[in-house]
Parts: structure tokens; C-alpha cells; sequence
């Protein structure tokens, strides 16, 4: 039996697994950091407290208990030795056969990573769980003051990036102020709210043809949204975001505009491009090495016309598939497959009746879109119950206007954490933060911060 371990249980890994689940020439281990599976088009809806975490993640135990050849560790990979083919991890080293890389993306602050603290992106859990406390947060705060410059600082929100996820979550703003928040504070409009997308490009959603973008850009005008185009961000801190000369003072600043893949690639060594994805052959495998492979987000695959696909969930789930036939056909001795991409077409969503959709020839805008976009994410959600609870709880606030997850959570122990001081070699004593199982937070002269900022 070969033994191939999988890094990452994203929409690539879990394609990669399926695949190869109860075949008898494979053995398979995957290895993620997390004890699930993420649906991460639907995370923007976490972050607007439209759903729960817990409604668009599915234990990847559960996932694939069906398949008696496939282990799962929860771990972090850290590096790989490819000459004597071991995964070196946070718990120890596994050997392999084959080895697929499906590790994913995290944001690109293009050398800002300080911005972070001040404009959070939207990848994880965490995150969208940050950037709904944040939201929240601004309303609960802005209801608080008597000062009315901080209660206009509080009551904007600068998204920077257009693309579907900056144009998703302003559109969530912007629909929860004027229709569903207004009804609940006393001392408040929040129709006042100001929510800005800036975007460097020339329109916003621009690989979207030009005429479905402006469409795109009316409905999220008539949700409040300002949309500043050509505008590149210079500067993000605590108050607000400074572009070229004009600054925008504002007390909630999130993060849309960047992506880079994991740095896995480059700490192995393998040839990765500007935004870090490793190269791969038409087979999917690294360019060198038959015996690796790498999908989805992480990998640059070439179309015929040298640009690479997108980051897309339906690419990482082809070449998922992919890449665990080219692997049972490698074990039988057969050519490897080269892969080719089904286009699927693309969608975006503006608040809760008005989508984008666009496949080949095909576009469409408004409520048909809309529900075109919502059958598709149902369909692909994990698990009958997860698509039942979904859908009904989208049912109910589509006719209440209801934002049923506006839960803003706090730190969760009643007293301070403690701290292990530590005497680090040839150096004065420090403090070091005593894990408490959140890789979020942290402690600083006694004080709890989170990654995004104080708590
Ligand atoms: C907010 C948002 C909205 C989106 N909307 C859409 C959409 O509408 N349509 C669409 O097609 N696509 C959409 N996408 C893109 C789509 O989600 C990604 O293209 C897709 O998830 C990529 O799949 P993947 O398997 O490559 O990586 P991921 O799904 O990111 O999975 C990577 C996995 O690897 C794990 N991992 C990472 N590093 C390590 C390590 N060192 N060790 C162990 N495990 C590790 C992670 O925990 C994760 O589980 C969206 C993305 C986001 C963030």
C-alpha cells in the first residue's frame, strides 16, 4: 500500500481524499490545523451575523468516516524534507509516498502586515467572528457616546477591496443598517451609517464583464455604499484610512483587498510565483518532483493562455479530483491524466435580493441571480442538516430582516489569565503567554489582546 498524506482539508485536500477513500492501493493521512471543513463562501454571512459558524463548517471526521483507509491529525505541517520524503510537523514527522500540498490562502497586506490589527480580512472562523464583534460593536459604542464626531467615526465602515467578498460584505452593511438595525437603538440612525469600498482597480468585481460590474456598483449605491475607484490605501490605523490626500476617518476598516497562498511553498523551496502559489505540471504535480502534488489556491496551473486560474472553490475541488486520479494512476503504472479546468462561471452577491451571475454568454442580475447564487451554495454546503438549517434560517430573516447571530462574544474567563515568566537564554526575563488553546489571543504586561487588537 503507498501512503499519501494530505496537507489541508479545504475544497482541494477533501477532493483529494474522496478520491482515494476506501481504494486498496492507498493508505491516507490528512493533515489539517483544523478539525473541520470550511465553506468559505459563505463565511461573509458569519461576519454579518446572518449565520453561525458552526452552520458552514463540517468535522472532517464526520466527512469522510466512510473511508476506513483515511487517518486524520489535527496539526500544522511546518516543512517538508523531499529527499527522504517526511512531512515535518508540529507533532512529529510522517512519511510518505505521495504528498499533496491543498493549503489554501491567507491575506496579503502587500508589506503592511501591521494593517492587520486595524482592518481584519476574511478567511477563517476567527476572523469573520472578529469582524461581527467589531460591527457590532461600532453600533453598541456609537449608541454610548454624546460626542457626535466619534459617533460618525463610529457609524463608517471602509471596506478596502471590490472584488466579491469586499462587494458582499459592504452590501451586508449597508442592508442590516437601513432596514434592520434602525428599528433597535434610541439614541442612534443607523441609516446614517457610511460604508466605503475602496478599490485600486478601475471598477469594482472586474473580472465580471463591465456591463454585470456597474450593475453591480447601482445596487450597492442604493444600499448607501460609496464606491471609490483608482483609490489605493496608504495608510490603515486605528482611526481610519488615509488615500493619497484624502483620509477617512472611520472606527471599523476590514480587509478584502489581497491574497497571498500559504508559505509553505517557498519555506520548501519549490518555484512559487509573486502571490506564492508553487508551479505545477499539466498533471498537477510540482514541476521536479512527480511524487508531490499541489491543488486549489496553493497551486499555479496555467491555462493555455499563460494566466493562471483563479482562486476559486470549484477549481480547488476539480483539481482535487485530479490530482487523486493521477495518483491511482500512477500506482497502476497508467500516464497521468493533464488537467482541464470546467469552467463553472461566477457569482456575487449585493444584501439579500440582488446577485450577479455570469457563464460564458449567460449573465444574469437581480432576484433570479440571487437565487440561482442561493441554490448553489446550498447544494455545495456540507451535509443535509447544515443545507436544512441554512436554508431555514435564510428563509426566516429574508422575511423578517432578521440578523439572528448578533451575538458579539467577549473574553470568556472571569479572571486575568495567568503568565508564565520564562528566562530565555542570555536574556533578561520575559513574559510569555501561557497557551490557552486560542492561537488568537495573547497577553502583553497583563492585558489580553487579540490578534486583531485589545479585547
Ligand atoms: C470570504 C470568501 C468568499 C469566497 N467566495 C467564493 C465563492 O463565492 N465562490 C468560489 O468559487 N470561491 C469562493 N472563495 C474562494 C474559495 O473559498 C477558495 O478558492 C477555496 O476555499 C480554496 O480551496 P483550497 O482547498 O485550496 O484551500 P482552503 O479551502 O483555504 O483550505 C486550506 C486548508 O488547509 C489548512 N492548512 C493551511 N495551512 C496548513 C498547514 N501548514 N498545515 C495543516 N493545514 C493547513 C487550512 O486549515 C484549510 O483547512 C471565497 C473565499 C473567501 C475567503
Amino acid at each position: 500500500m503507498k501512503h499519501v498524506v494530505i496537507v489541508g482539508g479545504g475544497f482541494a485536500g477533501i477532493n483529494v481524499a474522496k478520491s482515494l477513500g476506501n481504494m486498496k492501493e492507498v493508505r491516507v493521512t490528512l493533515i489539517d490545523r483544523n478539525n473541520y471543513h470550511l465553506f468559505q463562501p459563505l463565511l461573509y454571512q458569519v461576519a454579518m451575523a446572518a449565520l453561525n459558524g458552526g452552520e458552514i463548517s463540517y468535522p472532517l471526521r464526520k466527512m469522510l468516516s466512510k473511508y476506513r483507509n483515511i487517518t486524520i491529525y489535527k496539526g500544522s505541517v511546518e516543512n517538508v524534507d523531499l529527499q527522504n520524503r517526511k512531512v515535518q510537523t508540529d507533532f512529529g514527522e510522517i512519511s510518505y509516498d505521495y504528498l499533496v500540498l491543498a493549503c489554501g490562502a491567507k491575506h496579503h497586506y502587500f508589506g503592511h502586515n501591521e494593517w492587520e490589527n486595524f482592518a481584519p480580512g476574511l478567511k477563517t472562523i476567527g476572523q469573520a467572528s472578529e469582524i461581527r464583534r467589531r460591527v457590532m460593536e461600532a453600533y453598541e459604542q456609537a449608541e454610548r457616546t454624546q460626542d457626535p464626531t466619534d459617533q460618525k467615526k463610529l457609524l463608517t465602515f471602509v471596506i478596502v477591496g471590490g472584488g466579491p467578498t469586499g462587494v458582499e460584505l459592504a452590501g451586508s452593511i449597508g442592508e442590516m443598517s437601513r432596514y434592520y438595525l434602525s428599528k433597535y437603538y434610541k439614541h442612534i440612525d443607523p441609516k446614517q451609517t457610511r460604508i466605503f469600498v475602496v478599490h485600486s482597480g478601475k471598477r469594482i468585481l472586474n473580472t465580471f464583464s463591465p456591463e454585470l460590474s456597474s450593475n453591480a456598483a447601482r445596487a450597492l449605491e442604493k444600499l448607501g455604499v460609496q464606491i471609490w475607484t483608482s483609490s489605493r490605501v496608504s495608510c490603515i490605523d486605528r482611526n481610519g484610512v488615509q488615500i493619497g490626500n484624502e483620509r477617512i476617518e472611520a472606527a471599523t476598516v476590514l480587509w478584502a483587498a489581497g491574497v497571498r497562498s500559504c508559505s509553505i511553498g517557498k519555506t520548501i523551496g519549490f518555484d512559487t510565483d509573486s502571490a506564492g502559489r508553487i508551479s505545477v505540471t499539466e498533471t498537477l504535480s510540482v514541476t521536479g518532483h512527480p511524487e508531490v502534488f499541489c491543488g486549489g489556491d496553493q497551486a499555479r496551473f496555467e491555462r493555455a493562455d499563460g494566466e493562471p486560474l483563479a482562486g476559486l472553490a470549484s477549481v480547488a475541488l476539480q483539481e482535487g479530483k485530479a490530482i487523486g486520479n493521477n495518483i491511482l494512476r500512477d500506482i497502476a503504472g497508467k500516464p497521468q491524466k493533464p488537467f482541464s479546468y470546467r469552467d463553472k462561471g461566477q457569482m456575487a452577491t449585493v444584501g439579500k435580493n440582488y446577485a450577479i451571475v455570469e457563464k460564458g454568454r449567460l449573465k444574469l442580475h437581480g432576484l433570479l441571480a440571487w437565487f440561482i447564487w442561493l441554490l448553489v451554495h446550498i447544494y455545495f454546503l456540507s451535509g443535509f442538516k447544515h443545507r436544512f438549517f441554512v436554508l431555514l434560517q435564510w428563509g426566516w430573516s429574508y422575511f423578517t430582516f432578521g440578523h439572528a447571530a448578533r451575538i458579539v462574544n467577549r473574553e470568556w474567563r472571569f479572571y486575568p489569565e495567568q503568565v508564565d515568566t520564562v528566562k530565555e537564554e542570555g536574556d533578561a526575563e520575559q513574559q510569555k503567554p501561557k497557551s490557552n488553546g486560542d492561537d488568537n489571543l495573547f497577553q502583553i504586561d497583563g492585558e489580553t489582546f487579540h490578534s486583531f487588537g485589545r479585547r
